[in-house]
C-alpha cells in the first residue's frame, strides 16, 4: 500500500489530468460521436480511431490483458468484440440498455484505474468487466447503425478496428516485462483513467 500511495501522489495525479485535458482540448476529436456514423466497411474501420474515448477504451483492454495470466491475456481481447457485437445487435433490435452512454466514458475510468492498481481479479470476474463494458460500446452503436445491409459490413470493420485497438494495447503491455516497464504501464492506466474522468465530465 505504501507504494501505491507514493504511485498516487496527488502532484502526479494532477500533472496526469492537466495533460490529459490539453490533451482533449487539442484534439478536438475526445468523442468519437457527434458526426454520422457511416454505413461501410472503411466506416467501420475508421471509426474507433476517430474519438479518444473509443481509442482509449480498446487499447486499455489489450493493456490490461497484458498484465493477466493466460488463458485471461487471450480470452479478454476476443471477449471484448463478441461482446460488442452482441450488443450492437441488442442495440439495433431496440432493446433497451440503460446508461450505455455514459458506459463508454465510464469504462475508460474504470479500464485505467485497474490497470493502474494493476489488478489481477479471477478469469471469471475480468471477463465479466469486460463484458460489460463491451455490451455498452456495442449497444451504443447498435442503436445509431442504420438498419441497411451494409451495417454488417460497418459492423465487420468496427470489430477488426477493435482487434487492431486490442493488439496495439498488447504490444505495449509486452514492453512492460521489466520493473521499469510495468510502472510505465501502470502510469499508462493512471493517464487512462484520468482522461476517463474528464470525458464522464464533458459526456
Ligand atoms: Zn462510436
Amino acid at each position: 500500500m505504501l507504494s501505491l500511495h507514493r504511485f498516487f501522489s496527488l502532484r502526479r495525479l494532477a500533472r496526469i489530468a492537466v495533460a490529459v485535458l490539453v490533451l482533449a482540448g487539442l484534439n478536438s476529436a475526445a468523442f468519437a460521436h457527434g458526426g454520422a456514423h457511416g454505413a461501410g466497411f472503411a466506416d467501420g474501420i475508421a471509426h474507433p480511431f476517430s474519438g479518444l474515448d473509443h481509442i482509449l477504451a480498446m487499447v486499455a483492454v489489450g493493456l490490461w490483458a497484458s498484465q493477466l495470466e493466460r488463458p485471461a491475456y487471450w480470452v479478454l481481447p476476443l471477449t471484448f468484440p463478441m461482446v460488442m457485437a452482441l450488443g450492437a445487435v441488442m442495440g439495433a433490435s431496440g432493446l433497451p440498455l440503460p446508461w450505455a452512454e455514459g458506459g463508454i466514458a465510464g469504462s475508460v475510468l474504470i479500464l485505467g484505474a485497474v490497470i493502474a492498481f494493476a489488478l489481477r481479479p479471477s478469469i471469471a470476474m475480468s471477463v465479466a468487466l469486460i463484458a460489460v463494458f463491451a455490451l455498452f460500446h456495442g449497444y451504443s452503436h447498435g442503436v445509431e447503425l442504420p438498419q441497411s445491409a451494409s451495417a454488417l459490413a460497418y459492423g465487420a470493420g468496427f470489430v477488426a478496428a477493435t482487434l487492431v485497438l486490442h493488439a496495439i494495447g498488447l504490444a505495449l503491455g509486452a514492453l512492460a516485462s521489466r520493473p521499469a516497464g510495468r510502472l510505465a504501464t501502470r502510469t499508462a492506466g493512471a493517464a487512462i483513467a484520468a482522461a476517463g474522468v474528464v470525458l464522464l465530465v464533458m459526456t
